[in-house]
């Protein structure tokens, strides 16, 4: 039996606006899709917050016992500077200030992405297309839309005609909850050079004015697609006309997926998605962390402390552990003593997941009580979980199991006294949850953990020398690791080190 079955998965739908038991298209399979980054300069730690809360769902789908294709895209075209119709196309104005081609620039912010991604210890996904990849398949969906009469070409570009769609299928501004009447009428008016019929109308398809770099011939002549069409074809071609689930910011629930679910509905007459998650904003001082507003750092100056917000370094598992104390529905506000704070917990925990994996198991009289409330716990742990990914209160439950493991390790507890069925639930439950669907690892690099492993093994090599009187080969262990900066200091506990 699967867990999923015994802990089934509930979602907040945006769409809907309720929470509803998860059930996948496919019995025990899950399509994922995951709108990615816009790869014309680095991540900023917002970003990290959006793509942590779908790493973290794609870690419990597969925990829970679901397969799961996980698609995230790459946008490396199309996605324009003022998010909508016109100015320029965000890569290629930076291919233009830094004289660089524009797959240059797209190359290297992939680069940077995935370097984040790997320091924060983020899966990669099954498949991360990007949308020059899929031009051609662009292409075919604007056909689609004009086929069945919700586009018109002027031009040389393609407009999406928001009107005579919600007159033919309805639904626009239901995702983001917006009423058409209200858009039409805070939108501007159309002046006399516009090519739109209505302001509400978006290209999905535009032609490249003279410079234009980053173009692909089409039936109506040399252009490039519109932003929101990338995301309609790379879930259609790999998830299907109708998927699981779409992910991504809040603030991209209007206007990108709300065309998206547009552009499918005109192109396939099919409802896109069934489950609508969004993940809400990082903030910094009720702010959203953006680039624009000059608010953000990166990864980098995060860890280094380099920046004027921070007051010092902080390590990626600190920082996933200050995300997930938050439900992602909620914005989360960043301040160094809420870093701070986070440090302090995430460490209670690791040392609690190291404590556990010392001790040893030896049955006695068993306590009834005590095993009911520690196998309480555990479901607890994954009822949480399944309650819309609520990770702030699975990890109150880890602290609740933690000090019960604290309390075995120094003897205030008998550990005996769980049943051996309890305490290998516990063990597998409690570390696959911190490290397999939290994804949290023990702060400390390769290199260093290596070191430490080799710096050991010298010290058990210098004991035995020790037990055979061997003292010249001993000194030199001791004296050669002094020379390169390791002290062996000798004591009742045995031998410890410290590296200068
Ligand atoms: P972009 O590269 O701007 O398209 O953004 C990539 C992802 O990060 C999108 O899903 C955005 O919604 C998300 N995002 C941008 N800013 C923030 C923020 N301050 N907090 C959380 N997510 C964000
Ligand atoms: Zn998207």
């Amino acid at each position: 039996m699967n867990l999923h079955e015994t802990f089934p998965l509930y979602i907040s739908n945006s769409l809907t606006r309720q929470k509803e038991v998860f059930n996948p298209i496919n019995p025990g399979h899950v399509g994922l899709y995951v709108c990615g980054p816009t790869v014309y300069s680095y991540v900023h730690l917002g970003n990290v917050r959006t793509f942590l809360t779908f790493d973290v769902l794609y870690r419990y789908l597969r925990f829970i016992g679901y397969k799961v294709r996980y698609v995230r895209n790459i946008t490396d075209v199309g996605h324009l500077v003022d998010d909508a119709d016109s100015g320029e196309d965000k890569i290629a104005k930076k291919a233009r200030l830094e004289n660089l081609e524009p797959m240059e620039v797209v190359q290297m912010y992939t680069n940077d992405f995935h370097e984040v991604l790997r320091t924060f210890n983020f899966i990669d996904p099954s498949i991360e297309p990007s949308a020059t990849g899929h031009i051609i398949e662009q292409i075919e969906m604007v056909k689609r839309i004009l086929d069945n009469g919700f586009a018109y070409e002027v031009n040389g570009s393609v407009y999406f005609d928001v009107l005579k769609f919600q007159s033919a299928k309805g639904g626009y501004g239901e995702l983001s909850g917006r009423v058409l009447e209200d858009l039409i009428s805070n939108t501007r008016e159309l002046d006399g050079q516009d090519e739109k019929r209505n302001s509400l109308d978006f290209a999905i398809w535009k032609k490249a004015e003279a410079g234009h770099i980053m173009k692909w011939p089409s039936p109506w002549g040399m252009g490039f697609p519109g932003w929101h069409l990338e995301c309609s074809v790379m879930s259609t071609k790999y998830l299907g006309e109708t998927f699981d689930i779409h992910g991504g910011g809040m603030d991209l629930k209007f206007p990108h997926h709300e065309c998206e679910i547009a552009q499918s509905v005109a192109a396939d007459g099919q409802k896109p998605v069934n489950y609508w998650m969004h993940s809400n904003m990082l903030t910094v001082n009720g702010q959203k962390m953006s680039k624009s507003l000059g608010n953000s750092f990166s990864p980098r100056e995060l860890i280094t402390g380099d920046h004027a917000l921070l007051n010092r370094g902080y390590g990626p598992m600190t920082v996933r552990f200050f995300m997930l104390q938050s439900h992602y529905s909620s914005t989360l506000d960043f301040s160094n003593d809420a870093l701070e704070a986070a440090e302090k917990g995430y460490k209670r925990l690791m040392n609690a997941l190291a404590s556990l994996h010392k001790l040893e198991y030896k049955a006695a009289a068993s306590d009834d009580k005590l095993n009911a409330e520690v196998q309480e716990l555990l479901n607890d742990l994954l009822r949480n979980l399944s309650d819309d990914l609520n990770t702030a209160k699975a990890i109150a439950d880890l602290f609740e199991l933690s000090s019960k493991i604290n309390s075995f390790a120094n003897g205030q507890l008998n550990l005996g006294s769980l049943s051996e069925e309890t305490f290998t639930l516990l063990k597998d439950r409690f570390t696959r949850i911190i490290t397999e669907v939290l994804g949290l690892l023990p702060e400390q690099s390769n290199e260093n953990s290596v070191t430490d492993d080799l710096v050991k093994l010298f010290i058990e090599l210098r004991q035995d020398a020790r037990k055979n009187k061997d003292f010249a080969t001993s000194d030199k262990i001791r004296d050669d690791l002094a020379k390169i900066g390791v002290t062996l200091k000798d004591g009742p506990e045995g031998t410890s080190f410290s590296l200068n």
